[in-house]
């Protein structure tokens, strides 16, 4: 990716304040939100570009990144970028309701859509890996993930302990301290339990343990199981980061006799070769190997990705709650155990023994604990302030609970946020809205409801600079992805990607300012499509249009998606809020 530009060694972090150096603030927010992803307190290594997830990055080169640069202090405000796998490629005369850019990352014809030939090519200097956000500009640091992982586990403590209060006593395993998996740590301490999460790389864990995110770390499991039983014992939370590889730690746990409550893993095993590590190497062994011998490396990755696969089915045997948490490993174990069968398909293969424990026996977190919430079209979504300010995010908070007193859940996520979030880079804010408002709402969604909201406050002065509201990828209507979001769908459609390109169609018709559509976020190349938009609220009533037309069609695209797919909550939620299904009998 060539050497760290100029630039970026002078912004070290996004540019703040109310001065602006591009022609307007949806430019700027860009260029804003671009810097603040390889801001090293929010990037993982800032230095090659990558922001988080394996090799998910900003900009495909220093020299792409620098040209992104100047492209955006010169656009002007009918134009659009162009911007084709972190590289600006074109500048266009448009109109002021359009997107100021727009982006397409990693995106292969079905045929060549794999690692093989996307890492020949990125070796070329011809494509980039977006991951999710990355490659949008809409990462906020590991604070963008925690609250999806407390939902999430919030929800599994639901369905599996009624009787508790939360995750109380309990101890959950994973592995992964990465950009996205080190939230896992404080999530489940959110929510009253302990975490035991095995890290190859000591940095990482470290990074954890500065930021507030994970408590302690230790080289002896057995330490860590110890301290671990005793805290669940006294109902305390607690978390341990493990410097240890996660197969050989999870085969120790059953080596000892030791079974958690629940298991799951972070680590990017949705790439063998530059996410996950092999057992039996340090770190830097295995950087050296991965630059001498990358086939050996791959075996290795895999051959280890198989032992933690069986490991963590065999804890599932013994009592465990086990899913997982949307790294793809269960598709990477059973495509490397397919790979000679002809059609290369799901396992079991045909004539496979049905006595043999397989990877997909046990399942992923969207179809256990997210989907009923995608089916009513609500989604995690954040915002960022532009100012750089953290009170602007303060009002915002209050703003939110002002607009919906009724929601504890969210009282409890905001208090929480405030109280143990430390911000990362720009301040910002994650939180899970969705369609429908209520009676009371003029018909508004509670996401455009906010939106409208924080418009009013950037204009009446209460906040200082714009306010960006973007969102994961990972959302009700703008995924496809057979092994994670659109897993076991009621109708067999999880392979269907139609749905993330009519999201970016459409949330480019209803003004977003920033669209973007990648391949391959969160479980590798070719194993899925997803779309991501920005709306930047600068107080106008051109912002204010956006954000209604944006807030209301982008969440809705969740329920026709999971409406057509036959889910009666999305049937009941597009009846109960006027959401137009054509073909459906009403
Ligand atoms: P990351 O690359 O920043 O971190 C991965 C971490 O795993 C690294 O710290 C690495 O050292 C560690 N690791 C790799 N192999 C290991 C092994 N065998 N044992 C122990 N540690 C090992 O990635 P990230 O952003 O944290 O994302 C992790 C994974 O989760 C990715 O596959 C990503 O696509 C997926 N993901 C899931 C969600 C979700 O909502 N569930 C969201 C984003 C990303």
């Amino acid at each position: 990716v060539g050497e760290p530009s100029d630039q970026w060694r002078e912004y070290r972090g996004a540019p703040t304040g109310a001065d602006l150096e591009c022609r307007g603030w949806r430019q700027e927010a860009a260029l804003r939100l671009l810097n603040n992803n390889l801001d090293p307190e929010v990037a993982e290594r800032p230095e090659d570009l990558v922001v988080y997830g394996g090799t998910g990055r900003a900009a495909r080169s220093w020299d792409a990144y620098d040209a992104i640069c100047a492209e955006l202090r010169e656009l002007g405000d009918a134009e659009t970028l162009l911007v084709q796998s972190g590289k600006p490629v074109g500048r266009f005369e448009t109109h002021e309701r359009a997107p100021r850019v727009l982006i397409a990352n990693s995106n292969l014809v079905g045929r060549w859509d794999d690692w093989k030939h996307f890492h020949a090519l990125e070796a070329e200097g011809k494509i980039m890996y977006g991951q999710m956000t990355a490659g949008s500009w809409a990462y906020i640091g590991t604070q963008g993930i925690v609250q999806g992982t407390y939902e999430t586990l919030a929800e599994l403590s639901a369905q599996h302990y009624p009787e508790t209060e939360g995750l109380t006593g309990k101890i959950v395993v994973t592995g992964g301290l990465g950009g996205m998996g080190g939230a896992q740590p404080l999530a489940v301490t959110m929510n009253g339990g302990v975490c035991i999460a095995a890290e190859v790389d000591e940095t990482r864990i470290d990074r954890r343990l500065e930021t507030g995110y994970c408590r302690e770390k230790t080289d002896d499991l057995g330490a860590a199981i110890d301290a671990a039983e005793a805290a669940a014992e006294d109902g305390e939370p607690y978390s341990v980061g493990v410097h240890a590889n996660a197969a050989d730690a999870l085969e120790a746990m059953l080596e000892r006799g030791f079974v958690p409550d629940v298991v799951t893993d972070q680590t990017s095993a949705h790439d063998e070769l530059e996410g996950y590590y092999p057992s039996g190497y340090a770190v830097a062994e295995a950087d050296e190997l991965r630059e001498t011998d990358p086939e050996t490396y791959v075996a290795e990755s895999l051959e280890t990705m198989e032992r933690h696969v069986d490991a963590i089915l065999e804890l599932q045997d013994r009592g465990a709650i086990a899913f997982e948490y949307g790294n793809n490993i269960r598709g990477q174990v059973a495509d490397h155990r397919n790979r000679e069968s002809v059609d290369g398909g799901r396992w079991p293969l045909s004539g496979s023994d049905p006595e043999d424990r397989q990877p997909f026996d046990f399942p992923g977190f969207v179809p256990e604990y997210v989907r009923p919430l995608f089916c009513r079209g609500k989604g995690p979504f954040r915002w960022v302030a532009l100012s750089g300010d953290p009170a602007d995010i303060r009002r915002t908070d209050e703003a939110v609970l002002e607009l919906f007193p009724e929601k504890d859940h969210l009282r409890r996520w905001i208090d929480l946020a405030r109280e143990r979030v430390e911000f990362q880079g720009l301040p910002a804010r994650v939180c899970w809205l969705g369609y429908r408002a209520g009676d009371d709402a003029d018909g508004l969604t509670e996401r455009a409801r906010f939106a409208l909201r924080i418009n009013e406050l950037v204009a009446e002065g209460e906040i200082a600079a714009p306010i960006v509201v973007t969102r994961d990828h990972l959302d009700a209507g703008s995924v496809a992805s057979p092994n994670r979001e659109t897993e076991a769908m009621a109708d067999g459609t999880d392979a269907v990607a139609d749905w993330p390109i009519l999201n970016a169609l459409l949330n480019c018709a209803a003004g977003a300012d920033i669209v973007s559509v990648h391949d391959g976020g969160g479980v590798g190349i070719g194993n899925s499509l997803h779309a991501n938009n920005h709306v930047v609220l600068d107080g106008s009533e051109l912002a204010a249009e956006k954000a209604e037309a944006v807030f209301t069609t982008d969440p809705g695209t969740g329920v026709v998606r999971h409406a057509d797919a036959g889910y009666d909550a999305a049937l009941e939620e597009a009846r109960e809020s006027d959401v137009h299904v054509p073909m459906e009998e009403r």
